[in-house]
């Protein structure tokens, strides 16, 4: 099962308590993430972490790229929503690409837990799936 984590900057101690806490979860998937995410992400647990560009850089893009390819099962992305982001298209076809192949996308800390408690009990799909409409 492949996990992506991305967390605005205001957002990144949120991420990494997440992951301490649930670190139980998330150390029997395979973690990526933007690249300070997962390095902050990395420092505090010790879990592997495949690291993409940080996202201004292009991170969201690559995150992206995996979900259109039907290659990551959950998206965990605590965005900031007080606080404008240059990379704000990105952020935008980013959810948009999760919704258009129907992956499961958390954007608040909230749903983050819930979905990583239902993953922990084999809830969540993780069959490849294939976009919304075949056209
Ligand atoms: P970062 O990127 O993890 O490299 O900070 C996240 C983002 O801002 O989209």
């Amino acid at each position: 099962m492949n996990v992506a984590l991305i967390a605005h900057d205001n957002k990144k101690d949120d991420i990494v308590n997440l992951a301490i806490a649930y670190q139980n979860i998330l150390k029997n998937v395979n973690l990526f993430a933007t690249g300070t995410t997962g390095r902050r992400i990395h420092e505090a647990t010790g879990l592997p972490v495949h690291r993409f560009q940080s996202g201004p850089y292009g991170g969201d893009q690559q995150i992206g790229a995996m979900i259109a390819n039907d290659e990551m099962d959950l998206v965990i992305f605590l965005r900031d929503p007080l606080t404008a982001q240059p990379h704000d298209p990105d952020i935008t076809a980013l959810l948009r690409i999760c919704d258009v192949h129907n992956v499961p996308v958390a954007t608040n800390l909230a749903t983050a837990e819930a979905l990583v408690r239902a993953m922990e009990q084999g809830l969540v799909d993780f069959k490849p799936r294939g976009p919304e409409t075949d056209r």
